[in-house]
């Protein structure tokens, strides 16, 4: 990506950042009553050069988010070289012609979201011997422009992704409309995700991942964050 990163951290500041949010993670853990180690960190790299990424593995980071696969595969193919135990989620829409780049690279697929999608992620996964861990993505607003299955079709969506291509499916993830308040979707797919018997629940960015917590989030993703502004083209 040659996107310009306006606000790119000074060295050693991302370290620092890092350090920051965790720490913010497990306040909002512990106020929740819950295991600060039941939160996981998805530090989004989105933009990110990989030279600002071995930044964050350094400071000991291992669990990170992409949203393009192109973009993911310029990156990371040789960082999980170079480091042992990265743990890469796919956070973005995935067409059905990338599914095998996706399976090769990803460790979590956090965007499963059509019938023709779960069809050609069960038949590579087959054909790859891969099992990338798998959520679902609910459009909890259903916000007609936003990919993501509807609240309504989330247990019957599910049930098809188990029983007609024989997935497993671990967790929920949602993005909520930016201009309203989080707390209803972050309760509402932590409901979807009991119904469905899944563990899994990735809800809550650089702005509200706190809240996120508080409603059960196993997974937060944090661009910003950590790595400053990104440029306003990229979405
Ligand atoms: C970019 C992105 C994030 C991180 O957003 P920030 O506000 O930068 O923390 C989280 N989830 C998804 C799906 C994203 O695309």
């Amino acid at each position: 990506m040659t996107a310009m990163r306006p606000e790119t951290p000074a060295p050693n500041e991302v370290p620092a950042r890092l350090r920051r949010v965790l720490k913010e993670i497990a306040i909002a853990a512990e106020a929740a009553s819950r295991e600060p180690a039941g939160v996981r960190l998805v530090a989004v790299t989105k933009t990110v050069p990989a030279s600002v990424i071995e930044e964050a593995i350094s400071a000991g980071q291992r669990c990170f988010g992409e949203n393009r696969v192109q973009e993911a595969q310029a990156k990371w193919p040789a960082l999980k070289e170079r480091h042992p135990g990265i743990e890469l989620h796919l956070i973005g829409p995935l067409q059905s012609n990338k599914v095998r780049e996706a399976v090769a690279l990803f460790d979590v697929i956090e965007t499963l979201d059509r019938p023709k999608l779960a069809r050609a992620l069960a038949e590579e996964l087959e054909r790859a011997g891969k099992s990338p861990r798998l959520f679902v993505q609910v459009n909890t607003g259903e916000e007609p422009q936003k990919v993501g299955v509807s609240p309504a079709e989330t247990v019957p969506f599910v049930a098809l992704c188990r029983e007609t291509f024989g997935l497993s499916i671990d967790g929920l993830m949602c993005i909520p409309p930016f201009e309203e308040e989080p707390a209803m979707h972050f309760a509402l797919l932590a409901k979807l995700a009991a119904t469905v018997g899944v563990k899994e629940l990735s809800m809550g960015m650089s702005g509200d991942f706190a809240r996120a917590v508080a409603f059960g989030a196993t997974y937060v993703r944090v661009g910003t964050a950590i790595f400053g502004a990104r440029a306003t083209t990229e979405e």
